[in-house]
């Protein structure tokens, strides 16, 4: 397990101007909007520690638009290292708020009124990488809405290796489910990066690679900055596991029954993966693969996904158009 990194310090623009938290980064050239979020969770700072690394090396965009939003400062301010998971949100989950028959309405609560704040920038943004942390250790992966185009996107960034394709919550939609990025029909990508566990320091440095690797798949980078500083694909080819289905609490408490790891595949059907209050859940399928655990979840919330990992995927890797290049209509 690698050591802690300092709490990040966020920056003043986090406070202040028309639209706090919220830097815009803009290229005389024309080209394609990116936005990099972090803090949508406020207990994970690994994001916005990446984040104010790639402030620190100076790189802004040679075409297009780039935006860097910490989408949740407040509740990062109520952060306290003894009990994390209080700091997820002020008042309800901000990544289960990106509906807008759910954001048309009078804002109830402090996210809401964040999301409504953020909307009309999202809606421009043609490429989002949403950078989260997980609660237990486990391999980097990137996740996505089951569209093809998400999910073609994901596998040629190949940091990291792992590309889940997930449809989302009962409880409500992710940020990379809003409006165009579910959208087969129209353009705009989104994707949800989890760079690992929470106050790692190698969850920091997965970050960053990955905002590095994914600026310069969208083709903003200059050519020498992109030399310079954007990783290669991660060796190991890409593979893709596809969710099935979603383990909701009903009762609660819910207790796995082994020590939970993302990731980890169970051979047999039948097999008792875990408890909730007294009531057994068994793997429904072979070969199931039990992602992003969250063993403190309350009722009416995701403990777990199970998927299955699709193969091959060299079909969904063929080199397409370069992202980047394509006139990247606004939605
Ligand atoms: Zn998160």
């Amino acid at each position: 397990m690698s050591a802690a990194f300092p709490l990040p310090r966020l920056p003043e623009w986090c406070w202040s101007g028309e639209l706090p938290g919220v830097l815009e980064l803009a290229a005389a050239r024309p080209g394609p909007h990116v936005a990099i979020f972090a803090l949508v969770h406020g207990n994970e700072p690994a994001g916005a520690a990446a984040l104010l690394q790639l402030c620190e090396l100076g790189i802004r965009p040679a075409r297009g638009r780039l935006t860097l939003c910490f989408a949740n400062p407040q509740a990062y301010a109520a952060y306290d290292p003894s009990r994390p998971a209080q700091a997820r949100f002020l008042d309800e989950d901000l990544n289960r708020l990106w509906d807008d028959n759910l954001l048309d309405r009078p804002a109830a609560s402090r996210e809401r009124a964040r999301a409504r704040q953020l909307r009309s920038l999202v809606r421009q943004v043609d490429f989002l990488l949403d950078l989260h942390s997980m609660q237990v250790p486990g391999e980097p992966l990137l996740l996505c809405h089951p569209t093809a185009k998400a999910v073609a996107f994901a596998l040629r960034l190949g940091i990291p290796a792992t590309v889940v394709s997930d449809p989302g919550h009962e409880s409500g939609r992710r940020l990379i489910d809003y409006s165009a990025f579910a959208d087969p029909e129209r353009p705009g990508i989104a994707l949800l990066l989890e760079a690992g566990c929470h106050r790692q320091r190698r969850t920091v440095e997965t970050a960053l690679a990955a905002v590095l690797r994914f600026l310069d798949v969208c083709g903003i980078l200059d050519p020498a900055d992109a030399a310079r500083f954007a990783p290669r694909p991660w060796g190991r080819e890409p593979r893709l596991v596809r969710v099935e289905e979603r383990v909701t609490v009903r009762r609660g408490p819910f207790r796995l029954v082994e020590p939970a790891a993302s990731l980890r595949i169970v051979p047999r059907a039948g097999t008792t993966i875990a408890f909730d209050g007294g009531r057994a859940v068994r793997t429904p399928f072979d070969d199931c693969v039990l992602l992003l655990p969250a063993p403190s979840a309350p009722p009416g919330h995701t403990a777990l996904r199970l998927g299955r990992l699709a193969r091959p995927v060299a079909a969904l890797t063929r080199p397409g158009a370069e992202p980047g290049s394509a006139s990247a209509a606004r939605r």
